[in-house]
């Protein structure tokens, strides 16, 4: 758990969440501010920044992931959903603990912008 981390505080339990996975090393909740019909993030309860600060040590853990977040889009009933983890700043990272975005439920254009 890193200081002042609000995903490793929701992890903990010390802020409330709307938590719909959770597991010994997962934890997946609804995004306060829905970018789309269906937003939920997953995320792993060992706090590493994003993908720039994870190592081969974690690879299995974001397989996992990743296959978690197909399985809540399957339970969902998406029919299609884009699943996206922003990196630094300048890529629209607001939050510095690694999550993955599942969004669905509406039609996505590509470029996202
Ligand atoms: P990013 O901008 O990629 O770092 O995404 C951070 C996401 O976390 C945003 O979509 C926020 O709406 C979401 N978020 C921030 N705080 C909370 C919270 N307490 N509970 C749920 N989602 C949150």
């Amino acid at each position: 758990m890193s200081d002042n981390c609000i995903f490793c505080k929701i992890a903990a339990k010390g802020i409330p969440a709307k938590v719909i996975f959770e597991d010994d090393d997962l934890l997946a909740f609804l995004d306060l501010e829905p970018q789309a019909p269906f937003h939920a993030l997953v995320i792993p309860k060992k706090h590493i920044v994003n993908l720039d600060d994870a190592s081969e040590a974690d690879g299995v853990l974001l397989g996992k992931i990743l296959l978690k977040c197909a399985a809540i889009a399957k339970e969902q009933g998406l029919e299609g959903y884009r699943v996206v983890t922003n990196n630094n700043e300048i890529a629209g990272q607001s939050v510095f603990h690694i999550h993955f975005h599942i969004l669905g439920g509406r039609r996505m254009t590509w470029p996202p912008g």
